[in-house]
């Protein structure tokens, strides 16, 4: 992907926007963009350069991204609603082509991270409350202050507030090269292969000489070690889908698991949909599992194993929502029953929570109790984020909950 249209290809040391920003470590990478720590020469302050890919329709995605991150900025001058900011933004041209950059605030480690450095067992219900706090306050602040649906909440769009700093002694501009393309006579993929594999090693290697170097910087912390810490925060991020809730383009939104059923049905869909998200997202931290994981089987697909799965755990679906989607009629008889899928096996959030994740009985109902008005299947009695926000679940504080 590193080429005309593709990805930037950034060194350690590189300079931006005209030699205010400094590139110190790659961050993390998605379909779109690549993203990399930054050291802000102007404010002295760490920075996320979000470097966009160069083709038309990704610099259009960007374009799509920075202004609904621009409305997020300033209607939050306070910093205080749990999405993430944007700082500034600028064009930076390259062997590629032109790049739009996205510079955002310095955020930590995914959820997801959270979830998997727990080795998938679970955290603490006193912590996913914190977690559950913050982006039910971000959601909020989307739907009700911007009337932006966000359409892919999911654990690794939760990034916890970096509380480190990444180090006292940023790399300097003048660092030297250590990521350069080789102008060489090889082409065609294996050669291209070869090169990436040897880019790819001197870079490791640098890094590594790096991190030697500066051995007695501020470490760098590990979540689980960060788990101990007290109160979390975390911000939600990647607004690269978001649309405004009266003017929607796609059909097929959410990632597959947090995809709520109006959209498999495509009965319509709006604000609800972010709601169902962040229902799988709390389960998955309390629990280490995914909600949903549906996969097509011998005479079924994916969103047929998707709907069974929502109904031996939420109950069977009203037949007048089963019914009412455009695409009803590929899955549902007119009794509203599975065409394909006949015998499910029905059960209950809190006996899955008792009986599969061990949660003593009070701690299953009262998160049960949470969690179910929330997957319910008609969108339109979903309570929303506000709503959520006084249930009593949230509201226990630490105190009784650790004790
Ligand atoms: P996707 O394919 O998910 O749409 P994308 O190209 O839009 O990807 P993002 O999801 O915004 O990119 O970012 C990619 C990764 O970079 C994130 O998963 C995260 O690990 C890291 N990242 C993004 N923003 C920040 C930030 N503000 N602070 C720290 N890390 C970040
Ligand atoms: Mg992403
Ligand atoms: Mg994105």
């Amino acid at each position: 992907s590193y080429r005309k249209g593709g990805y930037h290809a950034v060194r350690v040391g590189d300079s931006f926007a005209a030699g205010r920003f400094i590139a110190q470590r790659k961050l993390g990478w998605g379909q779109f963009s690549t993203v990399w720590l930054a050291y802000d020469t102007q404010t002295l302050k760490y920075v996320a350069l979000k470097i966009q890919k160069s083709a038309p329709e990704f610099v259009q995605a960007a374009v799509h991204e920075i202004e609904i991150l621009s409305t997020i900025t300033e209607n939050d001058p306070k910093n205080e609603k749990c999405v993430v900011q944007l700082v500034d933004h600028f064009k930076h041209r390259g062997p590629n082509g032109q790049h739009l950059c996205m510079v955002l605030e310095f955020l930590g480690d995914s959820i997801l991270h959270l979830i998997r450095y727990n080795r998938y067992k679970g955290i603490n219900l006193y912590k996913i409350r914190e977690i559950c706090r913050c982006i039910l306050t971000g959601l909020d602040y989307l739907h009700r202050e911007l009337v932006i649906l966000h359409t892919d909440l999911k654990p690794e769009n939760i990034l916890l507030v970096s509380t480190v700093n990444p180090s006292k002694d940023p790399i300097k501009s003048k660092t030297p090269p250590i990521l350069e393309r080789p102008e060489g006579s090889l082409t065609g993929g294996a050669a291209v292969n070869v090169i990436e594999k040897k880019l790819k090693q001197r870079a490791r290697r640098a890094v590594a000489k790096i991190a030697a170097e500066r051995r007695g910087g501020a470490p760098e912390v590990k979540p689980e070690r960060c788990l101990d810490g007290i109160d979390f925060t975390c911000k939600i991020v990647d607004l690269g889908n978001a649309c405004c809730a009266d003017k929607q383009i796609a059909e097929e939104i959410q990632t597959r698991q947090y995809r709520a059923p109006e959209v498999i049905l495509q009965s319509g869909y709006s604000f609800p949909v972010d709601m169902w998200s962040f229902a799988c997202t709390a389960f998955e931290l309390a629990t280490g599992e995914m909600m949903f994981a549906p996969k097509p089987g011998p005479g079924f697909s994916e969103d047929e194993d998707h709907l069974a799965l929502m109904m031996e755990l939420l109950g069977k679906m009203p037949r007048k929502i089963a019914i009412g989607g455009g695409r009803s009629k590929d899955y549902f008889d007119r009794h509203g029953d599975l065409k394909r899928i006949r015998r499910l096996k029905h059960s209950s959030l809190s006996r899955l929570l008792i009986d599969k994740f061990k949660f003593p009985e009070t701690d299953a109902r009262e998160f049960a109790e949470f969690l179910n008005p929330i997957l319910d299947f008609d969108p339109e009695k979903r309570p929303t984020a506000q709503q959520c926000l006084q249930h009593p679940w949230l509201r226990q504080t630490a105190a009784k909950t650790v004790a």
